[in-house]
């Protein structure tokens, strides 16, 4: 029986497809049906795993240092011990013979089990014990993933028309689907603004998160119908249901073709004020549909991603080549190099970033300079990348001179490095730093003479002002962009930047927002930078509209405070 349910729409669009159910641990992993006369094939696949991990330990063991803390011996006992224990080498076993399913789901299946009887212990150190389960399960499933599996029939193999549906996922589960072509995308948890949904609308399919109980609702090959735009999942649709979203998705793709005739338009105003149009990035890859939109540039590559689902962190030679790629393939436009954001939602393999309180704690900028000689080698590979075209440096979460200082003096210091290495880069590359945080707003004026250049990270802006998590569903209903707080902040930094005759960019989601292009434009914001998905549309609102008209109006929506009122004055703005 049909049945609709309703998230938080991420990505615009219909998408009819089969449901592809993802787990979540730490580690994503496909399931599929293994017919039973690949079965034994399955079974020793899973066996060379086991002996792989089992020498990896052992080997370990073996060559531990006689200096080393005994604590950290003990360590790799008790995880052989969890390795041999019949639950992990016996179980899953009994799982893929029983379920004919592949080993990857089969431990899976078998660690969310044990990991729930973990977590009625009383024993807190006992209770603890199970993040060595995860590792074990970990290392298993890397040792899987390394070895050529039977092929799902076309039918599953097939990625065309699969909507993915995950309970939750971190970013760097998502980055990995952009190899995949899925046709939408659907989560249980996650907010509108989070770095999943960010991820998930630069794939530029119909997505949706927060639905709470997709997971459990859909089943494995279910045909569902996404509609992305507002934000609901349709569950094996009746066929009139089915015809009538036919007809929409229909609809949805002759209006994207229509935008694409935009791409090669400049952005100006009817009053004849050009306005810049960036893009944001999140690997290499994506500057393909950049350029097919008509970015003017990249204004926000977020470098953090190169650093995610790896063991080893990218050295020098590999992030410079990640860049200059990028610079080389914008053919001379600009691209704006954020330092790497990492840290709360966005953490390294095997780093602990559990914090109190992870979104206030050890990331972006503060994090960088806790770690000099990683910020080095970033800064190094963006100053050698500076050579093959316009690259401008973007500090995340910037709040005070002393932040700064510090990175102009580390940049210095990654300047001499080149220079006795006799490499070059180019002269006076500029600075920017993001403000996200409500304290850089309100105290611009302190720092921003140290800057050539802002971009508003409304994303962080928002979550830090409104004191909403972006990526907790439960609170996401308050993420508010009209909200008077927010809306006076951008004001003041448009102003302030405005004042000193530096260029200010905004680039969080709000950029992408055709609601509020006007909104923005009116409060004097000249450059954008959003996902590339969003790039036409906003050009099409952008040569739709006159900045005479938008100022006094744009200041009306500042001196309102009542909700309706402001969602009213919008509705004009718009009009
Ligand atoms: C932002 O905070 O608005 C932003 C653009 O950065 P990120 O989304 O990567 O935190
Ligand atoms: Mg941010």
């Amino acid at each position: 029986m049909s049945l609709t349910i309703h998230g938080i729409p991420v990505s615009g669009g219909v998408a009819i497809g089969r449901a592809h159910l993802v787990s979540h641990a730490t580690l994503e992993v496909a399931h599929y049906l293994v017919p039973r006369d690949e079965l034994a094939d399955e079974l020793a696949r899973f066996d060379t795993a086991f002996s792989s991990v089992r020498s990896e330990l052992e080997e370990l063991r073996a060559q531990f240092p006689t200096t080393a803390p005994q604590e950290l011996k003990a360590f790799l006992d008790l995880q052989l011990m969890i390795l041999h224990d019949a639950t992990l080498s016996q179980t899953p076993r009994s799982l893929i013979e029983s379920e004919q399913c592949n080993a990857e789901w089969a431990l899976k299946v078998q660690m969310d089990a044990l990991l729930a009887q973990f977590n009625q212990i009383e024993d807190s150190y006992l209770r603890e014990r199970k993040t060595d389960v995860v590792q074990i399960v970990e290392r298993l499933l890397k040792a899987l993933l390394g070895q050529p599996g039977y092929t799902p029939p076309p039918e599953q193999a097939n990625e065309q028309g699969v909507v993915l549906v995950a309970h939750d996922l971190s970013p760097a589960d998502v980055i990995q689907f952009k190899q995949h072509q899925f046709a939408s995308f659907i989560t249980d948890l996650g907010g509108t603004t989070s770095h999943t949904a960010i991820v998930a609308r630069s794939l530029n399919i119909p997505s949706i998160v927060a639905l709470h109980s997709a997971r459990q609702l859909i089943r494995e090959n279910e045909l569902v119908i996404v509609d992305g735009t507002i934000g609901t999942v349709v569950i094996d649709p009746d066929p009139q249901t089915l015809a009538e979203y036919r007809l929409r998705q229909r609809a949805w793709e002759i209006e994207r073709r229509k935008l694409r005739r935009l791409r090669d338009t400049r952005a100006l105003t009817l009053d004849q004020v050009e306005i810049e149009l960036h893009a944001n990035i999140e690997l290499p890859g994506d500057v393909a549909p950049v350029k097919e939109n008509g970015a003017a540039g990249v204004g926000l590559f977020r470098t953090e991603f190169l650093f995610l689902n790896r063991d080893r962190l990218p050295d020098e030679d590999e992030q410079f080549e990640a860049y200059r790629d990028v610079v080389t393939d914008m053919g001379g436009l600009p691209v704006t190099i954020r330092t790497y954001d990492l840290g709360a939602d966005k953490a390294l393999n095997g780093v602990d970033y559990s914090m109190t309180n992870p979104a206030l704690g050890l990331r972006a900028i503060r994090l960088s300079l806790t770690e000099p000689q990683m910020f080095l080698v970033q800064l190094r590979a963006i100053l050698r990348a500076s050579h093959y075209g316009k690259v401008k440096i973007l500090l995340p979460m910037v709040m005070s001179v002393s932040e700064i200082d510090q990175t102009l003096y580390y940049l210095a210091q990654a300047r001499r490095e080149l220079d006795d290495r006799h490499i070059p880069y180019a002269a006076g590359i500029e600075v920017g730093g993001m403000i996200e945080i409500p304290a850089a707003a309100l105290a611009l004026n302190t720092f921003i003479k140290k800057l050539d250049f802002l971009s508003i990270g409304t994303n962080d802006l928002i979550q830090y002002t409104l004191a909403i998590d972006r990526s907790d569903d439960k609170i996401s209903h308050l993420y508010d962009p009209l909200h008077p707080a927010v809306l006076h902040l951008i004001a003041h930094v448009i102003r302030v930047a405005n004042k000193a005759g530096k260029p200010v960019a905004l680039c969080g989601e709000m950029a992408g927002d055709v609601e509020l292009t006007r909104l923005l434009l009116g409060l004097g914001l000249r450059r954008f930078s959003m996902h590339h998905a969003s790039l036409l549309s906003i050009k099409q609102r952008v040569l739709q509209s006159n900045l005479g008209q938008l100022a006094p109006k744009a200041q009306r929506m500042l001196r309102a405070h009542e909700p309706g009122k402001l969602r009213a004055l919008l509705a004009t703005l718009n009009s």
